[in-house]
């Protein structure tokens, strides 16, 4: 049976500064899925979207600690001026209770973010449950003290610049808040009945520009912080991935991807598979049909390798000129072998197409270790597991090629394999 395989290069893209574990878990995207809405200032891919607030969660939620907590305590303070209007009286202790809501259900959001440090959802839920307080509490602040109107409305002004440009939330949630809260504020203006037409005609125009400027400066604001994280992630991608292949490079596996999944294998007592494979005689490959054929035939050895491994799940590297490495998590020696013996078969029934009409076949030999680490307790250089992939490999390149050694990793490194290999 012979596999045609047709060839693509794929733009991808990984995202930045993600951290969760557990194979390629930050998707190759295509350029196109950073797009963002004009309205909301978000990434319309979700997936995206949820990446870039948990990248920012730390700032974010310090910020909105900060932010809250100073609005709380100003609110307080400006209790001062209720005491000024009214006196010491019951009503003023009433405006003060009404303050300190808002202060209390300011620390409660923070305490709540603090308990919670992976919720990217508590932040907005919080954020806006604070601004709506907030705003709610200022109604009866201006229904009892009318003769100021004027200086309430200024205040107005500046509680919805806050809402859109200090305290961190999405900017459709702000716009929401800012709108209504507006209205309620103009509705109650109203009915104080203290405002000639013509003050509350500026009043009305002066909170709608509060309004369009806090809402056109935040959106700015949310799409520049978002086209930083675009190209963060672009810089990302070109240092983490082979350009020919869209494969991880080895600089990938060596700074994040073997300590992040031995790690993680080692924490919950896993196995972890590493398969070494390296494609057969290629330098005849370039030699016979010209290095633009054999970077074809780079391509479709990946695109094989990649079909046949699990997505999101494990990991196929380039780890140099025509040699690959896939890591396995949760594979224990048995699992690889049928893996890779699947592969070794697969490739050896595949031609490639060079050029129009023509088409070249190859074979690969494959290296295949796991480490089982409910049994290995001992430390090891993480390299090790490499090491004895690769060392697997050339035994399979003595054996004639085109073949699958394999060997279980005990933690032992520096083992010498060619005599204990099984094929
Ligand atoms: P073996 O079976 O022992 O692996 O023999 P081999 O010919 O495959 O190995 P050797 O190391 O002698 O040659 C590897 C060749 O791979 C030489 C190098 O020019 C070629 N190569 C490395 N990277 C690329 C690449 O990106 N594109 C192309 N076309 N060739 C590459
Ligand atoms: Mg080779
Ligand atoms: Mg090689």
């Amino acid at each position: 049976m012979s596999v045609g395989i047709r060839l693509q290069y794929p733009p991808f893209t990984r995202l930045a500064g993600s951290s969760v574990s557990g194979g390629d878990v930050s998707p190759p995207v295509h350029d196109a899925a950073f797009a963002i809405s004009r309205l909301s200032a978000e990434f319309t891919d979700r997936t995206i979207e949820a990446h870039f607030s948990h990248h920012l969660l730390p700032q974010t939620k310090e910020q909105l600690r900060t932010t809250l907590l100073f609005c709380a305590a100003v609110y307080l303070v400006f209790a001062i001026t209720d005491v000024l209007a009214l006196g010491l009286s019951p009503l003023s202790l009433m405006l003060f209770g009404c303050r300190a809501a808002v202060a209390v259900v300011a620390v409660a959001s923070c305490v709540t973010n603090h308990l919670h440090p992976h919720s990217v959802g508590r932040v907005y839920l919080t954020a806006s449950v604070t601004e709506i307080v907030g705003m709610l509490a200022f109604a009866p602040i201006v229904l009892a003290r009318p003769a100021e109107l004027s200086w309430h409305a200024m205040s107005m002004g500046l509680m919805v610049l806050v809402v859109y440009l200090y305290i961190p939330n999405r900017l459709l949630y702000a716009l929401a808040i800012g709108v209504i809260s507006t209205l309620v504020f103009i509705a109650v203006a109203l009915v104080t009945g203290r405002l000639t037409g013509q003050e509350q005609l500026t009043m009305v125009m002066l909170l709608s520009l509060a309004n369009c400027f806090g809402f056109i400066a935040a959106r700015r604001y949310n799409i520049i912080r978002r086209e930083e994280f675009r190209v963060q992630s672009v810089l990302k991608n070109l240092s983490e991935r082979d350009p020919l292949t869209g494969c991880h490079n080895r600089r990938y596996l060596q700074q994040e991807l073997l300590n992040m999944e031995l790690s993680r294998a080692r924490r919950f007592r896993l196995s972890v598979a590493v398969i070494a494979c390296d494609i057969d005689y290629f330098k005849s490959v370039n030699d016979t049909y010209g290095h633009a054929a054999g970077d074809r035939v780079l391509v479709a050895f990946a695109t094989l390798l990649r079909g046949m491994i699990r997505e999101n799940v494990d990991n196929l590297i380039r780890f140099g000129g025509e040699e690959f490495l896939l890591v396995l998590p949760e594979t224990d020696l048995a699992g690889a072998v049928h893996l890779a013996e699947r592969m070794r078969a697969a490739l050896s029934t595949m031609t490639t197409e060079t050029t129009p009409g023509k088409s070249v076949g190859v074979t690969a030999s494959f290296g295949v270790t796991s480490v089982n680490f409910a049994n290995v307790a001992a430390r090891f250089p993480q390299e090790a597991v490499i090491e004895l992939a690769d060392q697997l490999l050339y035994a399979a390149k003595r054996d004639g090629r085109n073949t699958v050694k394999a060997l279980e990793f005990y933690g032992r490194p520096g083992l010498h394999v060619a005599s204990r290999a099984v094929g």
